[in-house]
């Protein structure tokens, strides 16, 4: 090697060096740029336009329609039990009026196939003797028709455990069967309708440190509990019993009284809407004090004669859910792809209007729309309505949308949990995403009732609280005072979060949610609370708008790991000092 070449080589070396720095330095900053917005640092100081609060409020809280959606969807429409004619006319409704309002690409979604589609036309129940008396029952959901009106004894019937079938092994032929034991009634002496104090909201916000878990106790006693009411009605099928009548349950403040019936399927066989677990007997729900009466006479051996006319219809076997969608399409060039979405469940119960759940949340997200296409928004991200149905069963709408565009959670298929219905099967993962995950910022629900927001639930997302603090500091004079980190269940929001997708629940005042209206025959429009709906609308209407606007997608929790959940708590090993080494014993001894 010559010195010349010794020259040239450290020449080209250092040429090669630059050109490679330039280009690891343009691979870097193209992978950040790359990078969805959610992963990059947060600016400190949200940009918020107070111009658009005030606007937004001016429109919600001062020229609200949304009690007039809500009249239209209760009165108007009615229950709307997921696979019945009334839930299709909701969702053509809710479809027809977000085009009515300005929304583009107002369409309905298909989630997959639910069960029978259902209707109640007329239930009456009475006593004909030792007295007679007119009785508060309705249908409960997927009962068949008892075919016009019948009239039979009654007996009543209390299994607790398996050997309690026999005892009424050639009894129950032609019988009205009292189904469960009397519970206990007590008085109403606390309000059934309450708003949270700030001794509520301080405890919201507080952390729980060790959660008793009473859902784990309830998860594990379902399949024999389920085991135990499959027996219950095969024995009342093929002794040709020839009705049935559940107690209704209680509600908070022992609301389940004074006329209010809960239908919520309680004592039914798990997923009656499908035809392999249809309930065989025509079945009501009646006001407790009504069973209290009929249960006390049988008690004291005193015959008592019911006359029932359940009137009910199929409507078809394997009906399929649908999702109404719609959307405010982005103006930003470089943001229109992504999304914030906004929702809350339209399917409902039978008996009342679902008025709170979800009237409420569903006429709230609909004023949303309305408010911001009033104002004729140009948002910088895509604004999209879901409304969901299925929601009661198993939140199958919001979880069937989540999986046809976002990605799912693969399910245990551990032999426990395929005892178990899908819904309640613990997820295994790992988490399958699809591509638009990256792109949809986050999600926003209503299902706690009608009052108003107090607040919101960060469902442990620690990054979004110091961008929703300032959010909610102009929203403080109308009682927005809260973000707790709790995690909170039970509603569509959690479909989203399950696959990482910041998805949120605003806290409500509980008003008369979970005393009276919750799933119930009182579950109508008078339940409604006119300036809370208008508030909630409000301010939701605002984290929606503010979603779409920021520079960024809202900071995201580290995506969930399912898959190492049983690994993670499995409990330290080797670690008692002193302790002798014993050999492993799995269920068959030794390993
Ligand atoms: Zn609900």
């Amino acid at each position: 090697m010559t010195q010349k070449n010794v020259f040239v080589i450290c020449i080209l070396c250092f040429i090669s060096l630059v050109l490679s720095a330039a280009d690891k330095k343009s691979a870097v900053s193209s992978t950040e740029a790359n990078k969805p917005s959610y992963q990059l640092p947060q600016p400190a100081k949200e940009n918020l336009d107070l111009t658009m609060y005030r606007r937004i409020r001016e429109e919600g809280l001062t020229y609200s329609h949304v009690m007039e959606y809500a009249s239209a969807l209760t009165d108007g429409i009615g229950p709307r039990l997921t696979g019945s004619p009334n839930v299709k006319r909701a969702n053509e409704w809710t479809r027809d009026q977000l085009t009515a309002m300005g929304c583009s690409n107002a369409h309905l979604e298909d989630w997959g196939e639910f069960g029978m589609g259902w209707q109640q036309l007329n239930t009456w129940v009475r006593m004909s003797s030792p007295d007679t008396a007119v009785f508060i029952a309705q249908a409960a959901p997927w009962s068949p028709s008892s075919n016009g009106a019948v009239s039979g004894p009654a007996i009543s019937v209390e299994i607790k455990k398996d050997e309690d079938v026999d005892k009424y092994k050639g009894r129950l032929g032609g019988k009205i069967v009292l189904l469960g034991e009397m519970r206990e009634v007590k008085p109403v002496d606390k309000p059934l309708f309450e708003r949270e104090d700030d001794k509520d909201l301080a405890k919201i916000a507080e952390h729980p440190l060790l959660e008793e878990n009473e859902y784990a106790q309830y998860l594990r006693d379902f399949p024999k509990r389920m085991a135990l009411q499959e027996k219950i009605w095969n024995l009342l099928a093929s002794e040709h019993a020839m009705g049935v009548i559940l107690p209704s349950r209680d509600g908070r403040n022992s609301g389940g009284s004074g006329g209010t019936i809960f239908d919520d399927s309680r004592g039914l066989v798990q997923a009656a809407y499908k035809r392999e677990h249809a309930t065989p007997l025509p079945v009501v729900d009646m006001a407790i004090e009504n069973y209290g009466r009929v249960y006390r006479l049988l008690k004291a051996h005193v015959p008592v004669t019911i006359e029932m006319n359940v009137d009910t219809k199929f409507t078809g076997d394997h009906e399929h859910g649908f999702d109404t969608i719609a959307e405010i399409p982005g103006a930003d060039p470089k943001l229109k792809d992504e999304v914030v979405m906004v929702g809350g469940h339209l399917d409902s119960w039978a008996s009342g209007t679902g008025a709170t759940d979800n009237g409420a949340g569903t006429v709230v997200a609909m004023e949303v729309m309305r408010i911001l296409n009033a104002l004729q928004v140009k948002p910088r991200r895509t604004i999209r309505i879901g409304l969901w149905t299925g929601e009661e069963q198993g939140l199958f709408g919001s979880a069937g949308y989540v999986k046809e565009h976002f990605g799912f959670v693969p399910l245990s298929i551990a032999p426990d949990q395929m005892k178990l219905p899908e819904w309640l099967r613990k997820p295994a993962g790992p988490i399958q995403l699809k591509a638009e995950q990256e792109k949809i910022s986050g999600y926003f629900n209503v299902d706690n009732g009608t009052g108003k927001i107090l607040g919101i639930y960060l469902q442990e997302n620690a990054a979004v609280r110091p961008i929703f603090e300032q959010w909610i500091e102009p929203l403080k004079d109308l009682g927005v005072t809260t973000i707790t980190m709790r995690d909170t269940g039970g509603t569509d929001h959690e479909s989203f979060d399950a696959v990482g997708i910041p998805g949120f629940q605003f806290i409500q005042d509980r008003m008369d949610y979970g005393s009276r209206t919750h799933h119930s025959n009182m579950d109508v429009y008078e339940r409604l609370q006119p300036g809370d709906l208008a508030q909630a609308a409000t301010v939701e209407a605002i984290f929606v708008y503010n979603t779409a606007m920021r520079d960024q997608m809202l900071p995201r929790k580290p995506l969930p790991h399912p898959e190492l959940e049983e690994q993670r708590k499995v409990p330290l090993k080797k670690l008692m000092p002193g302790a002798e080494e014993v050999p492993e014993t799995g269920a068959d001894g030794p390993k």
